[in-house]
């Protein structure tokens, strides 16, 4: 399976039927700790993966915002996930994937685990706004996903047998949530949360 098929298969098995995906949630059953940090200072790193006396870490740098914070968490666990977490650390001889190669991979996972292509295609959401409404994604990392679904959309590529699945996991999100119907029920959201 590819990093977006394995996606795809963590939103059927844990039974994921609406968005936004709470990955935080999804990290606690897959028995992952999440640390939060503020002193990383690392510029180029927003979160680590890690995995210490076998046990398995994210931690994420909490000065980014918490749209951004949510997505590093998705991609940190698509780096624990895909065996990404050691693998490169290894001196055994075999050949290690190298980071040009395992950014993409974790990036591919986190955009299909917080932004399922065909739950967004099946409510007609097809730009970074809506994305970001509904799955609570930055435009910098929902943008190609966004151009993706649009893609999808213009060339009628079906859905997969996976995705099949999927849409019919999310069948009650999907009928409550098509792309008119967003802007009306995020604003109650938000009257919610405020
Ligand atoms: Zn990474």
């Amino acid at each position: 399976m590819n990093p977006k098929e394995i996606a795809q298969h963590v939103l059927l098995e844990h039974g994921i039927s609406e968005l936004p995906v709470r990955v935080a949630n999804l990290c606690d059953e897959f028995g992952i700790t999440i640390k939060v940090a503020n002193s990383l200072r690392m510029k180029e790193y927003m979160g680590l993966a890690m995995v210490v006396d076998k046990k398995p870490y994210i931690i994420i740098e909490t000065s980014y915002c918490i749209e951004s914070q949510k997505f590093t968490a998705a991609h940190e666990l698509g780096h624990l996930l895909l065996g990404h977490v050691g693998s490169w650390k290894d001196a055994s001889g075999i050949q290690r994937p190298s980071e040009t190669c395992i950014e993409p991979d974790a990036n591919a996972f986190a955009e299909e685990l917080t932004m399922p292509e065909c739950v967004l295609m099946s409510c007609g959401i097809t730009t970074v706004r809506q994305i970001k409404k509904l799955c609570r994604i930055l435009p910098e990392d929902s943008k190609r996903t966004a151009e993706r679904v649009r893609q999808r959309l213009k060339s009628g590529d079906p859905f997969t047998p996976t995705e099949q699945w999927i849409v019919r996991q999310f069948a009650d999100y999907i009928q409550q949530h098509t792309a008119k119907s967003v802007y009306r029920k995020e604003r109650a959201v938000c009257a919610t949360n405020s």
